[in-house]
């Protein structure tokens, strides 16, 4: 059996090393005589894997005491009503920011519980490009601010911080996240979805500004109450403890690439080289502003539609897999995500200029 490149936009791909321990410790986890699937979560080898992962991620994410590292469950799409039933306080308004499908996925959940003010949006652009900031209109009396740095199936991702005033910047990293250094100081909150750059789906990882705890408003859910989480280390009830093992494996192994800025240059390089590829080839087309093109998911089209079911197929057959674009774009798309080595890259690459050539 062997591994194909897998660029689906998510859940995506893993190390290879670490699915390698994963099964090597798959029946015995160091001497304990069972799985960590087995493990109480209360137990001190669990304790401590999942101590250990979270002091991983702070030290990779740059993450000081002022935050608190929560471990939920739900996936990203259940933070969309979260933030809201946890940040509003005494306020009404909310301020989003629409740059594509999962931010108005995010604005139709908050529309539940709050006013939402559209300070910007790209819509009528086709979503190719970011809002310019000067034309922002934020409103004075809004909670936070809530934007999507990358726009997973748009392939659009901001290359700067918003200013949000004196409301908390809440953020939306599910597949940006660890991609390339950023500074946490500027953010309220920020929500990831693991199964993009951390590790298996079902899992959200949630930093949060210890301030902003505490201000649930009366009907949350307990389990979605970021002070009942925080106090109670991501354990008031069971929380998911394989996913959180496999996250602390992935942030060992981020840690030996040479850590988020060390990733961060691998993906530029890997994200450069195939827009320069599409860009030099008519037979490919990127329709993204290139300002905001995403490191991570990179949409394209062929010359002709009808070609893409051969493209395809003939992907497949050479082990490139899940290039098919999200089904409300069309064309295709390649998700470059951390785990996806360069050489995956240059695979895919290499095909794309053999297919043009024989079928350009
Ligand atoms: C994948 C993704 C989500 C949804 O994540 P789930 O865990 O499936 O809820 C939300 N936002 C962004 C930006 C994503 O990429």
């Amino acid at each position: 059996m062997s591994r194909a490149y897998n660029f689906c936009a998510g859940p995506a791909t893993l190390p290879e090393s670490v699915l390698k321990q994963a099964r090597d410790e798959m029946l015995d986890w160091r001497g304990t005589g069972m799985s960590v699937m087995e493990m109480s979560h209360r137990s001190d080898a669990f304790v401590e894997i999942a101590e250990t992962a979270e002091r991983d991620f702070r030290e990779l994410a740059g993450i000081s005491d002022d935050y608190a590292v929560l471990f939920m469950q739900g996936g990203a799409s259940s933070q969309f009503s979260t933030i809201p039933l946890n940040l509003l306080g005494s306020k009404t308004s909310a301020d989003y920011v629409n740059t594509g499908i999962w931010s108005k996925k995010a604005i139709a959940e908050a529309e539940r519980y709050a006013s939402v003010n559209i300070v910007a949006s790209s819509e009528s652009s086709g979503f190719t490009s970011i809002p310019d900031p000067s034309s922002w209109q934020v409103s004075a009396d809004a909670a936070y601010l809530h934007y999507t740095p990358n726009e997973t199936i748009g392939g659009v991702e901001f290359d700067f911080i918003p200013d949000s005033g004196s409301a908390p910047l809440v953020a939306d990293m599910s597949s940006t996240i660890l991609s390339r250094p950023v500074d946490v100081s500027k953010f309220g909150l920020i929500y990831a979805g693991a199964q993009k750059n951390i590790g298996p789906s079902g899992l959200v990882v949630v930093v949060i500004r210890k301030d902003l705890l505490g201000k649930a408003r009366q009907e949350t859910p307990t389990m979605m109450n970021y002070q009942v989480i925080a106090d109670h280390g991501s354990m008031y009830n069971t929380p998911a403890t394989y996913s959180w093992y496999l996250a602390g494996l992935v942030f060992k192994w981020l840690k030996a690439q040479g850590g988020v800025k060390a990733m961060g240059e691998i993906n530029r390089r890997k994200a450069e080289k195939l827009y320069g590829f599409i860009d030099n080839h008519e037979f490919y087309a990127n329709p993204i502003d290139p300002r905001f093109r995403s490191w991570m998911n990179v949409p394209f089209t062929l010359q002709d539609d009808a070609l893409n079911s051969a493209f395809l197929e003939g992907a497949n057959a050479r082990g490139l897999l899940n290039l098919a674009g999200h089904r409300s774009v069309g064309g295709m798309r390649a998700s470059i995500y951390n785990a996806m080595p360069e050489a995956g890259v240059d695979a895919l690459i290499q095909y794309m200029a053999e297919f043009a050539q024989e079928r350009g």
